[in-house]
């Protein structure tokens, strides 16, 4: 299986990396796309990567509030460092609005732009913001997207389909409450990624604890039982999408 984001290079991980991926394997994962989210994180992504795992560097809407012309040049020269397979993670916050909306639809652009020209995916963050980002995606057409930990409704997801997005689903497919178990049900397996987002959002029965790879199959079978399919399908369907997406830098 492979982790398609992950924040290996996030602070709470910090000296245990190797430890963590070691599990990762035991428990049958072969890759984890480490995602950055800022400069430093990007960077240390990059510096603590001895595995050649696919990365993606990026900076997440959140912290475009400060975000400088030097930022995006940085960002734009991580970009071309060997095993970063994507862009991201980029895109728009409006729920939480930690940066202003022009700022993050700035670098919201850049990023697209800079995927584009690199000719790599796009890993997006969309939260209060599915039809937002939709929009301004409309002119960045052959751009490969990932809409990571998708949170749409039922019609933002068909359109995302029908133009051949790939779909995130994450550890919140685990919790009870989540809308995202109703979704899940109208998402095609061959768009499907399956992802962590360590440290954020574990899984049941580790949610409000610090997530990790190693918790990847707890999503695949949760996936498997809501759509009724065998969890062989959906861990062997997952991981061939995530290989075609981010094989070409490999
Ligand atoms: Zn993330």
């Amino acid at each position: 299986m492979i982790d398609t984001h992950c924040h290996l290079s996030h602070p709470n991980f910090k000296g245990k990396e190797r430890e963590i991926v070691q599990r990762a394997l035991e428990a049958g994962l072969y890759w984890l796309v480490i995602v950055g989210y800022d400069l430093i994180s990007s960077k240390r992504a990059i510096a603590i990567n001895h595995y050649h795992f696919p990365l993606a560097v990026g900076i997440h809407p959140h912290d475009t509030a400060d975000i400088t012309e030097k930022d995006l040049k940085t960002l734009e020269a991580l970009a071309q460092t060997e095993d970063v397979c994507a862009i991201g993670e980029t895109g728009l916050d409006f729920y939480r609005f930690f940066s202003p909306r022009d700022k993050q639809v700035e670098a919201f652009l850049f990023h697209l732009s800079l995927a584009q020209r690199r000719g790599i995916p796009v890993i997006i963050h969309s939260r209060g913001a599915v039809k937002e980002v939709l929009a301004i995606l409309k002119d960045f057409a052959n751009l490969k997207v990932v809409l990571h930990c998708f949170e749409g409704s039922k019609g933002e997801l068909m359109e995302a389909i029908d133009r051949g997005y790939y779909i995130g689903v994450a550890g919140n497919i685990t919790y009870s409450r989540s809308p995202v178990r109703e979704i899940v049900k109208y998402l095609p397996v061959d768009r499907m990624l399956l992802e962590t987002d360590s440290p954020y959002l574990a899984p049941q029965p580790f949610r409000g604890r610090n997530n990790e790879p190693t918790y990847l199959p707890y999503i695949a079978e949760n996936v498997a039982s809501l759509l009724d399919l065998p969890i062989e399908y959906i861990k062997e369907t997952t991981s061939y999408n995530a290989e075609k997406l981010f094989q070409r830098c490999r």
